[in-house]
C-alpha cells in the first residue's frame, strides 16, 4: 500500500465514516436521550448522506475542494451544534489541504490539526468537558505518534475511541447536555463517540480496496 492518501483513498476514507454512522446512528440518539434531546444520531445520519452525495456528485478531483464541498454541506445541517462543528472541521480540513494532491503521513496530520484548529476556533470546549473535543483532541494528538499512515489511522481510530470511553464519568460542561448537571454522568458524550465512529470509518475506508 502506498504511503500516501490520493483522492481515491480519501473517497474510500469518507465513506467508511459514513457507513460507521449509518450502522450506528440509532445507538447516537439514544445517547444523546440522556443528557440532550435525543437527535444525535438523526443529526449525524444526515450529515454523513449529504457527505456521501457531495462524494458521488462531485465533479472535481481535487482532495482540498472535495473536503470544502463536504464541510459547507455539512454546515447547512440543522439541528443544533452538530452541523456547524462538523462543518467546520471539515472547511479546516481543506484549508489544511490546500494545494495537495495527496497526503503523506506528515501532511495528513497538518490536515486533522488544521481540521481541530478550525473547530477550537467555535467552541472553548476542553478536553474534559465532555464533548466531541474529548475523543478529537486525542485521535489528531495519535496522527502524529506513527511511523506510517496505516499505524496512524488505526491509533487515531483507538485514542478517539478511549477518549469517547472517558466521558462516560464526565460531567457535561457544553451543549444541552450541560442542562441536566449530574445526570450526564454514567454515559458516553454522543459527539465524541460519533467522532470516534468517524475515525474508524477512516481506518477501515483506508484499509479497504476500492
Ligand atoms: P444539540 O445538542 O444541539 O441537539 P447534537 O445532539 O447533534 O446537537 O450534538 C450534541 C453533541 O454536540 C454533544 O454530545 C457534544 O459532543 C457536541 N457539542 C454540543 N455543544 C458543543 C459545544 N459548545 N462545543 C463542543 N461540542 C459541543
Ligand atoms: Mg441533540
Amino acid at each position: 500500500m502506498p504511503d500516501a492518501i490520493d483522492y481515491n483513498t480519501l473517497v474510500r476514507m469518507l465513506k467508511g465514516a459514513v457507513a460507521q454512522i449509518r450502522e450506528n446512528h440509532p445507538a447516537l440518539s439514544r445517547l444523546d436521550s440522556f443528557g440532550g434531546d435525543g437527535d444525535h444520531g438523526t443529526t449525524m445520519l444526515r450529515a454523513m448522506e449529504l457527505m456521501g452525495k457531495t462524494i458521488d456528485s462531485s465533479t472535481t478531483q481535487q482532495l482540498p475542494q472535495l473536503l470544502n464541498d463536504i464541510g459547507w454541506a455539512i454546515m447547512g445541517v440543522d439541528g443544533g451544534a452538530t452541523g456547524p462543528l462538523l462543518g467546520t472541521f471539515f472547511m479546516s480540513m481543506s484549508e489544511g489541504a490546500s494545494g495537495k494532491d495527496f497526503l503523506d503521513a506528515p501532511t495528513l496530520t497538518a490536515v486533522f490539526e488544521a481540521g481541530l484548529a478550525g473547530v477550537q476556533h467555535r467552541t472553548k470546549a476542553q478536553v474534559g468537558d465532555k464533548t466531541m473535543i474529548d475523543a478529537l483532541v486525542p485521535a489528531v494528538r495519535a496522527l502524529g505518534q506513527a511511523p506510517d499512515l496505516a499505524t496512524a489511522l488505526q491509533n487515531a481510530a483507538a485514542a478517539a475511541q478511549s477518549g469517547a470511553d472517558s466521558t462516560r464519568n464526565l460531567k457535561a460542561k457544553f451543549g444541552r447536555a450541560k442542562n441536566v448537571g449530574d445526570k450526564s454522568i454514567g454515559s458516553p458524550d454522543p459527539g465524541a463517540t460519533s467522532v470516534a465512529l468517524i475515525f474508524r470509518g477512516f481506518y477501515e475506508g483506508f484499509q479497504s480496496h476500492g
